[in-house]
């Protein structure tokens, strides 16, 4: 002020308006950083209004989300209390709103024991900071219909924070009530379709017992030869039909899950010939030959389920059998040791048959396919074989493969890990003695090697060929040698060089042709010749390929044996008694179990077969009333029955019974049952008895009449038969014979004589059926010649065989 007092009043003015002026400028810098804190402020205000609005809408996103679910959403905090629980969750438990419950203990609202299982992983999961995830079942508490209890599918989720503390949980439930009823449904239908399968199994196959029992029993009857092949054929197509329906049926048993492995010891020679046995039958109409190629040094006894191995052996050679026209079936049998012990058995089935495409060969093993349908009419099938045979392979531990060339052939390669049974260490095929030495003749080039092969696998020395002249200078040399030779020589070739004289001293086996029929010799192979055969010679066992192809498979008699038939139909009955005649048992029926069961309570039995279902009581109930009787608590009791689905045998063990033999009945499994069962006692070994009747019927010069019964199925009484219609047939030709001849008319000639060696192949009259044949072939060739020089033998032979024939008829 005092500077003031100083100043004129036009100085202070002028200060005043500076410091105005100044302040002013203050002023508005304030201003200036008012508006700008406040634009700084609106825009901020602009953000966080933007901000909450996308927060609100993102709550009212998820809040839909949650609501909308069908899902129970519940997020309860790290102590338990309530934060969230989604719409669902509280319809469920009837609680109008979340505000009701939120912030309370969950245990303190939801006090209802069936909850603990929530609690228990909530805190399960949190302790733990995993997700846990469980199926409940039958939660009444949270369903929708109070009758019925619902299944949840349940997970827990732990919040976990960046610090690793757990700040809750959050718990979701999805409702699989229908799930899990479409699943007990599927189940129910799956369980009826398996119930409908045993049923069908049943009610097919017990008509088809009675169709094929009894051609089996007509067959054995003295018929007219018509009568018999029409008979035949019902027993074939009976078979046939028995195939398919039980291929059906395996193929049903592994979709179910309901086929299984059961393995036992095994012998693999034996299922290996028993292949051989079927398949060489079933080659025999074909212009195919079937080879055999086997390591002889492969073990023998293995673990493993010999039925399967056996079945998938079959299916492979069955399909190369009905899908080759002409050429030639190859099996061969290889194997090798794995690091674990086993073995891995490797067959190889090969054929020259119609191929398969490669478009094809990716879809061969499913089911139901079967490729060019016109290229295999007539060929029965139901393109089942090799989806049951692949499925069957992969449930050993197999593998299948398959090689093709379209048009040339396939081979088909299946590879089985088996155990070999330690200690148990025999061979596939060996020989005691590898001194003798062999020479043979094969009926071609193929054969001769499959032979040498063979004798090689045996370590046997083979001189091997399939040219005439050559094995005759082989023969020369033998003669002169002092070695054990053994001289094979094919049928064929013997038929065709009737001057092939084996020397004495020699032992000479004849390879039969594939018709299975010999020249009238003690020693007969059938072909074809690989290590088992083979060695079974060398080893002087006898050759037991004719027994297993007689439709007769009895091995004894047991007259002293009395047995009990229980079933319901007079007709099975009939012909399970039927087929069980040759036997000679005592055999009585029951056709009902309560018949049975007074049966038993007056009479002891040595075996009961009992039949499965029956009205009233049933085989099994049976069964429990026979085993609390004194005579009944240990006769053997054999179920018998048409209901062929697997885990059956089991069921019928464990129901107290012994066994198990399915009907239709097989023969030769029959004879194994009654084999184990009969007491060993009362069974008398058929060989003698057999080899006596026959030779003593039918002895008959220039006829292999044993052979001749044996491609009859052992039919004896059809053979008789054959023997009189031959007798009274071919005089009648022989004349046409002699006509034809006079007037050089070779083609009617040869017409003729091939009619007259059927005749003579059919009752195994060899040396007529070689020289009928020589006949045939040279009057095919034109050769008046030979037929003019060579004809009077063959008459003076068959004259000497009809008289023959015919004395023999008259005797008998
Ligand atoms: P199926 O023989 O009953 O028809 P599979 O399942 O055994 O049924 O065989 C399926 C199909 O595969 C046959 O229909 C046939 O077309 C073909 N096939 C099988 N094996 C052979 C084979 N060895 N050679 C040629 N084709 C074959």
């Amino acid at each position: 002020m005092d500077d003031f007092e100083q100043l004129s009043p036009d100085e202070i003015i002028a200060e005043k308006d500076r410091e105005i002026n100044r302040l002013s400028r203050k002023l508005a810098r304030l201003e200036e950083t008012v508006a700008q804190a406040r634009a700084s402020f609106a825009a901020r205000e602009q953000v966080i209004s933007a901000l909450s609005a996308e927060s609100a809408r993102q709550n009212r996103y998820l809040e839909l989300l949650l609501a909308g679910s069908a899902d129970m959403i519940l997020v309860l905090d790290a102590e338990g209390h309530i934060v969230y629980a989604s719409h669902s969750f509280l319809e469920r438990v009837h609680i109008p709103s979340i505000e009701r419950i939120r912030g309370e203990q969950f245990g303190e609202v939801f006090t209802d024991d069936s909850f603990k299982p929530f609690f228990d992983a909530f805190y399960t999961a949190l302790s733990e900071k995993r997700a846990v995830i469980f199926d409940m079942e039958q939660f009444s508490m949270l369903s929708l219909d109070p009758d019925n209890p619902s299944y949840f599918s349940v997970s827990i989720t732990p919040m976990i924070e960046d610090n690793g503390n757990v700040d809750g949980g959050i718990l979701l439930a999805h409702d699989i009530t229908e799930l899990v009823s479409a699943r007990s449904q599927a189940e129910q239908a799956s369980s009826a379709k398996s119930a409908f399968l045993a049923q069908m199994s049943h009610e097919i196959r017990t008509p088809m017992n009675a169709i094929i029992g009894m051609a089996e029993l007509a067959l054995r009857e003295n018929l007219p030869g018509s009568s018999m092949q029409m008979i035949a054929s019902i027993r074939q197509a009976g078979d046939n039909l028995l195939a398919i329906i039980n291929d059906i049926l395996d193929f049903s048993k592994i979709e179910s899950g309901k086929m299984e492995v059961v393995e036992t010891e095994y012998q693999l020679s034996q299922i290996i010939s028993d292949v051989v046995n079927i398949v060489r039958v079933r080659v025999a109409e074909k212009p195919v030959d079937f080879f055999v190629h086997a390591d002889g040094g492969l073990g023998n006894i293995y673990l493993g389920d010999q039925a399967r191995v056996r079945q998938v052996l079959l299916n492979l050679l069955s399909n190369a059998v009905k899908y080759t026209r002409e050429g030639y079936i190859i099996l061969t049998i290889n194997g090798e040791k794995t690091e674990d012990g086993k073995m891995l058995l490797r067959f190889d089935v090969s054929d020259t048959g119609i191929g398969i495409k490669p478009e094809d060969k990716t879809h061969l093993f499913e089911e139901f396919t079967r490729f060019d349908h016109a290229r295999h009419a007539g060929v029965v099938g139901t393109g089942l074989g090799l989806a049951i045979t692949n499925r069957l392979v992969s449930l050993m531990n197999g593998r299948i493969s398959v090689e093709s060339e379209y048009g040339k052939g396939s081979t088909f390669s299946i590879v089985l890990p088996q155990s070999l049974i330690p200690g148990k260490d025999s061979k596939f095929a060996a020989v005691k003695d590898t001194r003798s030495k062999i020479i043979a003749c094969e009926s071609g080039q193929l054969a001769a090697d499959m032979f040498s092969a063979a004798a090689a696998a045996l370590g046997v020395e083979a001189r091997v060929t399939f040219d005439a002249g050559e094995f005759a200078g082989l023969l020369e040399i033998c003669k002169r040698s002092d070695a054990n030779y053994y001289c094979f020589a094919a049928q064929s070739v013997l038929s065709t060089n009737p001057s092939l004289r084996v020397p004495p001293g020699m032992k000479r086996v004849v390879i039969a042709d594939k018709s299975g029929v010999s020249l009238n010799d003690t020693h007969t192979i059938q072909s074809p010749v690989y290590v088992l055969p083979l060695a079974a010679v060398l080893n002087g066992e006898a050759d037991n390929t004719r027994a297993a192809n007689s439709a007769h498979a009895e091995t004894f008699t047991a007259p002293n044996a009395r047995i009990l038939l229980v079933d319901d139909m007079m007709i099975n009955i009939k012909v399970t008694g039927g087929l069980m005649a040759p036997y000679a048992m005592k055999i009585d029926a029951a056709l009902s179990a309560q018949e049975a069961i007074n049966r038993v309570k007056e009479t002891r039995y040595d075996l009961i077969f009992m039949d499965h279902m029956m009205p009233g009581m049933d085989g099994i109930e049976a069964t429990a009333v026979l085993r609390e009787m004194k005579n009944g608590a240990v006769v053997p009791i054999v179920a018998l029955t048409a209901n062929a689905v697997s885990g059956m045998k089991e069921m019928f063990l464990a129901a107290g019974m012994d066994d198990f033999l399915s009907k239709p009945l097989d023969v030769h499994k029959m004879n194994e049952i009654l084999q184990k069962w009969i007491p060993r006692h009362k069974q008398i070994p058929i060989e003698e008895k057999k080899e006596s009747a026959v030779t003593a019927a039918f002895d008959l010069p220039g006829v292999d009449s044993e052979a001749g019964v044996a491609r009859l199925g052992g039919n004896a009484l059809m053979y008789r038969q054959l023997l009189t219609e031959f007798a009274a047939a071919i005089p009648q030709s022989l004349e046409l014979l002699k006509k034809q001849l006079a007037c050089h008319d070779m083609k009617e000639y040869a017409v003729t004589i091939h009619g007259i060696k059927g005749g003579a192949l059919t009752i195994c009259a060899g040396k007529a059926v070689t020289l009928a044949e020589e006949l045939e072939i040279a009057a095919k060739k034109g050769d008046t010649r030979f037929a003019e020089e060579n004809t009077g033998t063959f008459l003076a032979e068959c004259d000497r065989l009809i008289s023959s024939l015919k004395s023999f008829l008259e005797r008998e």
